[in-house]
């Protein structure tokens, strides 16, 4: 099957396959490069995703461009989705059976098409979503392995850094980590 990026993205908008669908008002597929530098994967849609269709363009979606910023990558030549692509009710944590369905039928698909070098994953739920692990974030961040043929870094949530400053400050040293990663892979 000759699966793309287009055909994939508008699967996602119309899709059913788990109850999430009921709640969104728009699904999020994810956005960025055809041939991204990095694949950064976050929670779920917020409020103002869902309204939108577009990936962390409230708060979060700004302390992600400074960070950006930080490091001289521009938010047009990443790819940035999410574990689920549609809002969970009252922004709960996606539950298990959600991020599964979601996964196997969009996430393995776009990370197939995409196949990355670098993935980064933001937050609890991304690493739970990609790598089934349950760690603590401030044990494990700053973490670099293996996946696939993909270089992973693992650092939190922008929600999480806005809202206490010590995780900002780590989570700005995991971004100094991912430039030198950037700068090796070349
Ligand atoms: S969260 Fe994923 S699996 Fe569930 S309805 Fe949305 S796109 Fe489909």
């Amino acid at each position: 099957m000759n699966l793309t990026l287009d055909k994939l993205n508008f699967g996602i908008k119309n899709c059913k396959k788990c109850p999430l669908c009921k709640s969104r008002l728009n699904a999020v597929p994810g956005e960025g490069a055809v041939n991204p530098k990095i694949f950064f994967l976050g929670e779920a849609p917020g409020i103002n995703e869902d309204r939108t269709g577009k990936p962390f363009v409230g708060k979060s979606g700004k302390y992600l461009d400074e960070l950006f910023a930080d490091i001289g990558i521009l938010r047009n030549e990443v790819y940035i989705t999410s574990s689920v692509k549609c809002r969970p009710p009252k922004n709960r944590r996606p539950l298990p059976n959600e991020l599964k369905i979601c996964r196997l039928n969009w996430l393995d698909k776009q990370l197939m098409i995409i196949n990355p070098k670098l993935i980064v994953m933001l937050g609890k739920v991304a690493l739970l979503q990609l790598t089934n692990r349950t760690d603590n974030l401030t044990q494990v961040h700053g973490e670099i392995f293996t996946y696939h043929s993909s270089q992973c870094l693992i650092t939190f949530h922008p929600a999480s850094a806005m809202r206490f400053p010590k995780i900002d400050i780590l989570m700005k040293q995991d971004f100094q980590k991912l430039k030198l990663l950037l700068e090796k892979l070349g």
